[in-house]
């Protein structure tokens, strides 16, 4: 079977791929920011790549390598900048990438791009580099580029919110390093992830506005927002199942491609 990694097809492979199927081409979108000191630095990569496989594999699509680096980590929604190993990119930098790597896979053939983020502070930039892309291409006479963009996290079902979070769901943004991507890991990489180094602490709460420059003595010193303590591998492969599913289900909707 032939890989659904475009980076282990030669360029002929992938030309033939392009030419006779059409396949949705996905681009997972991450970062490279503290998730607390039990897990990677690449949690936000690592969970949309592994989505991405699974949604190339069930509708035979073609996972492309991912845009590692996201947005300034913010303190409300991943502990902030300041965390040592929280490497980002300035807006116009990820516009500029998100908009170079379309217009490459357009320029190729490619017409059904899935983006699949996985960073909150990366939405506005990864939507003004496709809106840009989608410019440049029509001034280019390349027509016909469909892009759908994904949050994974939207597509948890209240049925499996209430099994992974018995006591309540404590909203999304605090779910930095949480339960749920804590969850994922150990399903998914159980070696990336110490849960003996779990803090136990209570929700940060922090103001409803932004202050800058930001203070890095206010707000999670740990880095997490709200404790991972009741994270499981179980709950993860319940989570991971939903993901791909529903997403490749939705993939399918919006690109009009036969289940
Ligand atoms: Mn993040």
């Amino acid at each position: 079977m032939s890989s659904v990694h475009i980076a282990e097809l030669s360029w002929t492979a992938y030309d033939e791929k392009l030419k006779r199927d059409n396949p949705v081409i996905i681009l997972p979108v991450g970062s490279l920011e503290q998730h607390g000191p039990h897990s990677p630095l690449a949690t936000d990569t690592i969970i949309p790549q592994a989505i991405g496989i699974g949604v190339a594999e069930t509708i035979d699509g073609l996972i492309a390598p991912p845009i590692a680096y996201g947005y300034k980590s913010m303190p409300r929604t991943g502990g902030g900048n300041h965390f040592p190993g929280t490497t980002s990119l300035d807006g116009d930098t990820l516009v500029r990438l998100t908009r170079d790597i379309i217009c490459e896979f357009a320029r190729h053939g490619a017409r059904r791009l899935l983006i699949l983020d996985s960073h909150y502070e990366n939405e506005m930039f990864l939507i003004e580099g496709i809106d840009l892309a989608l410019k440049d291409l029509k001034s280019w006479g390349i027509d016909g580029l469909q892009i759908m963009k994904v949050r994974y996290f939207e597509f948890v079902s209240e049925a499996t919110l209430a099994k992974v979070f018995p006591d309540g769901f404590p909203g999304w943004p605090l779910e930095h390093a949480g339960v749920m991507t804590t969850s994922v890991l150990l399903h998914r990489r159980p070696d990336l992830v110490h849960m003996d180094k779990v803090p136990n602490q209570k929700p940060v709460l922090y103001p409803p506005y932004d202050l800058f420059p930001v203070d890095p003595k206010k707000g999670t010193q740990t880095g997490i927002l709200a404790t991972a303590k009741g994270a499981t591998p179980e709950k993860g492969e319940i989570l991971f199942k939903e993901y791909v599913a529903c997403i490749s289900a939705a993939t399918r909707e919006a690109f009009g491609l036969a289940a």
